[in-house]
C-alpha cells in the first residue's frame, strides 16, 4: 500500500519525539508499504519566527516571511531522515519545491496550482520512504511560498491525492477529532469519524485540529483521511463523504475561535446603497466578514452596522472602511473589542428543529449574552465576550449532551 503520514509540530517538538516518529514510520514501512512523510516544523517554530521578524520590522516583506518560515519544515525534514537513517531505514528529505509543490504568488497564502510530485514515485520505489516539508511550496514564478498557518495539513491531504495514496494520516498530538477542544472541555468525547462538510465547518469555526482548507481540499477530490495520534496506536478519527449511517447526531461538535473582532460602521444612511458600499470595498480588499448585525440609529434615517472581522485586518479593515465612508460622505468607524465566536456544527441541524432555542438557552442559564448570530445550513454562531469563551462552550456541549 501507498501511505501518506503527516505529523505535526508537537509530534516531531524535539529530538526524542523526532526518533519516536521515525520508529512509527519504521513499523509501517517494515510491513513492506509505501511511506510518503510529510512534517511540521517544531512546534513553536513558526511563531518564534513570525516574533523575531517583528522584533525587526512593524510589516515585514511577505517574500522574505515565506523565505523564513519555510526553514521551520526544512529543519525537521532533515532531523527525520537522520533519524530514519540511524534505525537503519533509507529515507531521502525534499523541500515543497522538490516535491513539485507549484503554487500562485499571493505570499504566506498560497494556493496549490500544480503538484507533480517531483521524484517520490521513484524514490519510493527504491524502497525509500520520502520526507516532504510540510506548509511550502514554490510559486510560478519560482519564489519560496507557504500555504497558510497549519498548511502541512493541506501538503499531506494533496499529496495523497495526487499519488492516489490508499491511506492518508494525519498524526497529532490528540487521539482524533473531538466533539470539542479537549483543553477546553475535559469530557469532550472522540468521533470514530465525522464527514468533509462537518470537519470543514468545525475548522472554518476555529478548529484548528485541521487546517480548513487541507479539508476542502479533502473534499473536492474525496480524499478520505484519519486524524490521530502520533503518541499512541488507537484508532482516530475517519473523515470521509458523509453516509446515511452517520445521521444519528443532531450536533457533532463545538469549536471555538478567539481570532475576531468586533466593528461598528455607524450613522451610515439607512439603505442598502450604503451598506454595498462598505461591503463592496471589504471585499474588494479581501476582508472576511463574519456575524453582521443591522441597527436602526438614535437619528431617523440612520443606521449602525455591526459585524466582526479577523483580529489581524482590524486596521486594514479600518483604512478600507474609512475610504469607503468619505466617498459617501457619512458614518463613523468603530472597533470595540475582540470577541469569541462559539459554533455549533451537525448535519442533523437541517432537518431537526429547535436547536437555536437549546443553544440560546445553554447561554442564557449560563449567563452569557450574545449579540452577534450567524447561521448556515449545517451551522450556528455566536458572538461572545472572550472570558466567557470556555463557559460557554462547556454549556453548549452539555446542553446538546455531546458528553454522553
Ligand atoms: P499539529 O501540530 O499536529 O498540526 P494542532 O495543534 O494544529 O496539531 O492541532 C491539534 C490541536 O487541536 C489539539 O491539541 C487540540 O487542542 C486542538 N483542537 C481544537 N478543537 C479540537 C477538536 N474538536 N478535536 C480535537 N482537537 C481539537
Ligand atoms: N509550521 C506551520 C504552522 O505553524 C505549518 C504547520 O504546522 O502545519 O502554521
Ligand atoms: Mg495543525
Amino acid at each position: 500500500m501507498l501511505i501518506v503520514q503527516k505529523y505535526g509540530g508537537t509530534s516531531v517538538g524535539n529530538v526524542d519525539r523526532i526518533k519516536n516518529v521515525a520508529a512509527k514510520i519504521k513499523s509501517y514501512w517494515s510491513e513492506g508499504h509505501q511511506v510518503v512523510v510529510v512534517v511540521s516544523a517544531r512546534s513553536g517554530v513558526t511563531n518564534e519566527l513570525i516574533a523575531r521578524a517583528k522584533s525587526i520590522s512593524a510589516a515585514p516583506s511577505e517574500r522574505e516571511m515565506d523565505m523564513l518560515l519555510a526553514t521551520g519544515e526544512q529543519e525537521t525534514i532533515a532531523l527525520t531522515a537522520l533519524a530514519l537513517h540511524s534505525i537503519g531505514v533509507p529515507a531521502v528529505s525534499r523541500t515543497g519545491a522538490q516535491a513539485g509543490i507549484i503554487t500562485d504568488t499571493f505570499h504566506s497564502r498560497a494556493r496549490i496550482s500544480q503538484l507533480t510530485g517531483g521524484d517520490i514515485k521513484e524514490r519510493l520505489n527504491e524502497g525509500k520512504v520520502v520526507i516532504v516539508a510540510g506548509f511550502q511550496g514554490i510559486s510560478s514564478e519560482s519564489e519560496i511560498t507557504t500555504l497558510g498557518r497549519g498548511g502541512s495539513d493541506l501538503t499531506a491531504i494533496a499529496l495523497a491525492a495526487v499519488l492516489k495514496a490508499d491511506i492518508c494520516q494525519i498524526f497529532t498530538d490528540v487521539d482524533g477529532v473531538y466533539t470539542a477542544d479537549p483543553r477546553i472541555v475535559l469530557d469532550a468525547r472522540k468521533l470514530n469519524h465525522i464527514c468533509y462538510e462537518e470537519m470543514l465547518e468545525l475548522a472554518a469555526s476555529g478548529s484548528k485540529v485541521m487546517q480548513s482548507r487541507s479539508v476542502e481540499f479533502a473534499q473536492k477530490y474525496g480524499v478520505p483521511f484519519e486524524v490521530r495520534s502520533s503518541f499512541n496506536d488507537q484508532p482516530g478519527t475517519i473523515v470521509k463523504a458523509f453516509e446515511k449511517t452517520m445521521e444519528d447526531a443532531l450536533v457533532s461538535g463545538v469549536a471555538l475561535d478567539r481570532t475576531q473582532t468586533r466593528v461598528t460602521v455607524g450613522d451610515l444612511p439607512d439603505s442598502p446603497a450604503a451598506f454595498a458600499a462598505i461591503f463592496d470595498a471589504l471585499g474588494e480588499s479581501s476582508v472576511s466578514v463574519d456575524m453582521i448585525v443591522k441597527n436602526v440609529a438614535p437619528i431617523p434615517g440612520k443606521a449602525n452596522l455591526t459585524f466582526s472581522v479577523n483580529t489581524d485586518q482590524v486596521g486594514y479593515a479600518e483604512k478600507v472602511i474609512t475610504a469607503a465612508l468619505k466617498k459617501l460622505g457619512a458614518g463613523t468607524f468603530r472597533s470595540s473589542g475582540e470577541i469569541a465566536k462559539v459554533s455549533i456544527v451537525g448535519v442533523g441541524m437541517t432537518s431537526h428543529p429547535g436547536v437555536a432555542g437549546t443553544l440560546f438557552r445553554a447561554l442564557s442559564e449560563a449567563g452569557i449574552n450574545s449579540e452577534l448570530i450567524t447561521t448556515s445550513e449545517i451551522k450556528i454562531s455566536v458572538g461572545i465576550a472572550p472570558d466567557k469563551a470556555d463557559l460557554a462552550v462547556r454549556s453548549i456541549h452539555s446542553a446538546f449532551g455531546l458528553d454522553k
